[in-house]
């Protein structure tokens, strides 16, 4: 694991454990003894990534194709979103502030060194539902992010990493917290 914590104010966020029931997310419906737990559904807002909007978008999609316990869904026009996703001239990073929740940058820096945008914006969304960076890694695991070189075009979760969200929203569902980590994750 390689997460790096910005310095600065930012730094006591970091240590913060930040309990689930903050979150915005739209509650799941009640559980009925023998149906299965409903997805929970996390909106995001992807206004402001600008000429990615279209990676981002099936970085979501690919998410959903890849786990049954969350679903993500482009937030209605004027709703706060749960994720919003940005456009901006740094590294890609994300800032995890609950489960479910944050914001991510689709940094333009790594995508100039020929990374490609797909694979940034669902490793991204990765780090909102929970994933920690995976580093140095394989190509085949999407949370090895940059160091998979910029050959990786993989945008698609693992196993492990397919099992570790569905996990972290399964014990969601089911009212048990799962340890987060917030902050800013660079990369
Ligand atoms: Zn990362």
């Amino acid at each position: 694991m390689h997460v790096r914590m910005l310095t600065g104010g930012l730094a006591a966020a970091c240590l913060m454990s930040v309990s689930l029931t903050g979150g915005q997310a739209a509650a799941a419906a009640p559980r009925t003894a023998d149906a299965p737990l409903a997805a929970r559904v996390l909106t995001y807002d992807a206004g402001g990534s600008a000429e990615f909007r279209s990676a981002v978008d099936r970085g979501a999609a690919i998410w959903n194709e890849s786990v049954d316990t969350v679903e993500l869904r482009p937030a209605a026009a004027g709703q706060r979103a749960n994720i919003r996703v940005l456009a901006d001239n740094g590294w890609p990073r994300a800032l995890p502030t609950t489960l479910g929740n944050g914001t991510v940058y689709i940094g333009r820096q790594a995508v100039g060194q020929g990374y490609d945008t797909i694979r940034i914006s669902s490793h991204e969304l990765g780090h909102i539902l929970g994933l920690p960076d995976r580093k140095p890694g394989p190509c085949s695991s999407l949370m090895s992010g940059s160091t998979a070189g910029t050959s990786c075009t993989n945008p698609y979760p693992n196993a492990a990493e397919k099992a570790e969200v569905e996990g972290n929203f399964g014990s969601a569902l089911a009212g048990r917290a799962p340890a987060v980590r917030t902050g800013v994750i660079v990369d």
